[in-house]
């Protein structure tokens, strides 16, 4: 076949070439003797008409032609009768001709419309897969996606960066997540893992002398799936040797921008705001501000600090903090929707509720305000601005349960009241991340990765007070939603001893599990840092969608499902023995064996 016209793209400088297209049947009417049917590819519509005088068997063959057949249709195209143009289309001022047509596939009828955009149910859209890619949501997305990763490509490659694939089968690695393991088949008993990031290998890069390594590299992490969480995501991948913090924001900012710029064809400009870890915590009760509107949260401790309402005075016995949020307009709220669904947000963010103020042109209500003196409301309403008609929101809590309390209903509180302004982008890093946390489990775990430097301040109490001191981890983060991470690395074999020693780790079990990174770093590793940005979450962003999902080709589902192929599924009981496994309890529920 000669190069392939898209149909979209065919205008009224063809009207009279004879033409050879192919296409889905997107839709088939028959009007006055003649039938018409439009055809569709990715670029859009054209129209065909079959007239049964001028080719009959074009016509009769066309009257077998249902919807989302696939077809070749032959004739010569010509402009549509004056009056039956079509404005809304591309192609509307012209139609063809046929003079023959072929089925290339039939099709049965589809579970849902492709022409349309009208909502169908996520579980059937993702069994019918290949049709919903079909529809103009997943094109649209997809075919973005594919220019922002482009974009990357050639960015990353004009800044003399260089792409190197590293291994999916690896040891398993501590990003914080469960891994996905690989039995082993020649080694009984020993696991792979599916690298929950490239972390270990692209700093060996650096070490290997390859001084600004990147990949659009597939990680997998085994966590329960939300909205912008799939069991395997897609990072581009970045480590820079001889940087310090300033080198690998600007490198970040520019190919982000850089494939913003293709994709979606909007400048982002630079350099991001920087906010501390500290900060953007006193502020929005978040390491992941959504600061694209104000209304903060504020300390009000100073100004309750004699109260006589029980409620507070045993939260700051504690040495807790009393945090407050103002809703501006906030009165107005039903009190059963205070009551209930406020409540609630504060509630799964972890505190025990929030006092929710509301204040009218005649004064404060409920029973926390009339329990409160005049003075204390007078110096609260000061310190808050709060003003009649809004709505002060208190938590009185150790001072991180009550800013992530607050924090939640501050995004609570934006949706409902329509704070957020529409089509704004606000990039912005956070740094200065504490190195560690408190675990579930009550032991030391690092926020970022245990490979992260310390901040040079914060070195000589690493080992006796750990959980003041900072990191050189920074984020990204964009309208709530974090985009990656990274940090400086440490390539001093002593200083990552020191780690993985306050993480109570034995020099046995260091040596088993980081010997080949900590010998590396005794063959001259230069200093590096780097970073990883999710792609599919930055594509979500461009393109305004609600989950991940929509812009990944084969997602699972929520319930980490893919109701398409329908695995996960069973393994026979010859692939077990291969890789030396037994089941301690044989499967439930239904799902074939693989074979
Ligand atoms: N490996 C880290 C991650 O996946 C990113 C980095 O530190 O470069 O979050």
């Amino acid at each position: 076949m000669s190069e392939r016209r898209y149909l979209g793209t065919i205008g009224a400088e063809a009207v009279g070439a004879e033409l050879e297209l192919v296409g889905w049947v997107h839709h088939r009417r028959d009007h006055g003797g003649l039938t018409f049917l439009d055809l569709r590819d990715h670029t859009g519509l054209l129209q065909v008409v079959f007239n049964p005088t001028a080719a009959p068997e074009a016509h009769r063959a066309a009257q077998r032609c249902r919807l989302e057949y696939v077809v070749r249709v032959q004739g010569r195209l010509g402009r549509r009768p004056a009056g039956s143009e079509n404005r809304q289309l591309a192609t509307g001022e012209v139609e063809l001709a046929a003079t023959g047509v072929t089925i290339l596939s039939a099709a049965e009828p589809a579970p849902f419309a492709i022409g349309d955009e009208r909502p169908v149910d996520e579980g059937v859209r993702l069994q019918y897969r290949y049709l919903d890619l079909r529809r103009p949501r997943m094109q649209r997305n997809l075919r973005a996606r594919h220019r922002f990763v482009q974009g990357l490509r050639r960015s990353a490659d004009a800044m003399g960066f260089i792409e190197i694939e590293t291994p999916t089968l690896v040891p398993s690695t501590p990003e914080g997540a469960r891994d996905f393991v690989v039995p082993s088949r020649l080694r009984p008993g020993f696991v792979w893992a599916l690298p929950q990031s490239p972390q270990l290998y692209k700093q060996l890069c650096m070490v290997g002398g390859l001084d600004r390594y990147f990949q659009i590299a597939r990680c997998w992490r085994d966590e329960d799936l939300r909205a912008d969480r799939q069991f395997e995501f897609t990072q581009l991948d970045v480590e820079m040797a001889f940087v310090e913090e300033t080198d690998v924001f600007a490198a970040l900012e520019r190919l982000i921008g850089d494939a913003w710029a293709e994709a979606f064809a909007i400048p982002l400009g630079a350099p991001w705001p920087r906010l501390t870890w500290q900060a953007a915590m006193e502020r929005y009760g978040s390491d992941k501000p959504d600061t694209r509107f104000g209304n903060e949260l504020m300390t009000v401790t100073e100004a309750l600090a004699g109260t006589e309402v029980r409620l507070f005075r045993s939260a700051l016995a504690a040495g807790g903090a009393i945090r407050a949020l103002r809703v501006p307009g906030g009165a107005q709220l039903p009190r059963a929707e205070l009551e209930g669904a406020w409540q609630q947000v504060a509630r799964d963010a972890g505190a025990a509720g929030v006092v929710l103020l509301p204040r009218l042109a005649d004064g404060w209500q409920g029973p926390i305000a009339r329990a409160m003196g005049a003075d204390e409301l007078a110096r609260l309403a000061e310190r808050t601005a709060t003003e009649a008609g809004d709505l002060l929101c208190l938590v009185a809590a150790d001072e991180r349960v009550a800013g992530a309390a607050l924090g939640a209903l501050r995004l609570h509180a934006a949706r409902r009241l329509g704070w957020i302004p529409p089509g704004r982008l606000d990039f912005l890093w956070i740094t200065d991340f504490p190195m560690f946390e408190r675990g579930a489990d009550g032991g030391l775990q690092p926020l970022h990765h245990p490979f992260t430097q310390v901040h040079p301040d914060d070195w000589p109490r690493l080992e006796s007070d750990p959980l003041s001191a900072r990191s050189r981890a920074y984020d990204i983060v964009c309208n709530g939603v974090e985009i990656g991470s990274g940090s400086l690395r440490i390539t001093r074999p002593e200083q990552q001893a020191a780690i993985f020693r306050v993480l109570g780790l034995a020099e046995d079990e260091v040596e088993a599990k980081f010997g080949f990174l900590l010998g590396a770093f005794r063959h001259g590793a230069p200093p590096h840092g780097g970073f990883a940005a999710g792609i599919d979450r930055l594509v979500m962003l461009g393109l305004g969608e609600p989950s991940i999902r929509e812009v990944i080709a084969f997602p699972k589902t929520q319930t980490g499902q893919d109701p398409l192929t329908g695995a996960p599924t069973r393994v026979t009981p010859g692939q077990l023995r291969d890789v030396g496994l037994r089941l301690a309890e044989p499967p439930t529920g239904p799902g074939p064996a693989t074979r």
